[in-house]
């Protein structure tokens, strides 16, 4: 940020008095400009043991298959986050049953929180960022053809406790491992 967004007037880049890092701070009404990680909210969507994917029409990664999920919104839940984003992609309503996989990408700045959720009566459509929407079996998981490493980290996760019985929350640090994952640089909708 170059200019204050309270006053217009420039910034610089220093350590304001009793803080610990560097920051844009306005010279002219003082005004610290912090900026902080954005969560991305996703879903892994299941109907009759069958995973939900999304062909991408956008870059990054055009082409290649991933879960619906994008920026959270101000003023939603990441629940509501989850179920947006599955409807913008995928045209599909969903239940949403547990928390899945929480990632952090400190390199980023993006913390990801996944969830996994069930079908509303085995419906979906392709919306305007999908070329293309299915319904997987682990067998039938593109996995060379997955956008993201987060994607193939989360299906592996999933298949794993499902064989297991149990699903429970998987929490890591991924790092950035390009193209898998996007920067926010790309200025585009996230995995
Ligand atoms: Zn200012």
């Amino acid at each position: 940020m170059q200019f204050c967004n309270h006053c217009g007037q420039l910034t610089t880049a220093r350590i304001p008095l009793g803080d610990h890092q560097i920051r844009q701070v306005c010279e002219g009404c003082n005004q610290v400009h912090y900026v902080n990680p954005k969560v991305v909210c996703g879903a892994l969507v299941t109907w009759e043991n069958k995973v939900l994917l999304c062909r991408r029409a956008i870059e990054p990664r055009y082409g290649y298959w991933t879960l619906p999920a994008g920026y959270m919104e101000l003023f939603e839940t990441m629940e509501q986050g989850a179920i947006r984003e599955t409807w913008e992609e995928a045209e599909a309503s969903i239940d949403i049953e547990q928390l899945l996989c929480i990632y952090d990408f400190p390199e980023i700045g993006h913390i990801y929180m996944l969830f996994k959720a069930q079908l509303i009566e085995g419906k979906f459509g392709v919306g305007p960022e999908t070329l293309e929407t299915r319904l997987f079996s682990e067998e039938e998981i593109p996995w060379s053809e997955l956008a993201f490493s987060s994607i193939s980290r989360t299906l592996k996760h999933y298949f794993a406790d499902c064989r297991k019985g149990k699903l429970e929350i998987l929490i890591e640090t991924l790092s950035l491992d390009k193209p898998m994952i996007q920067t926010q640089n790309d200025k585009v909708t996230p995995a």
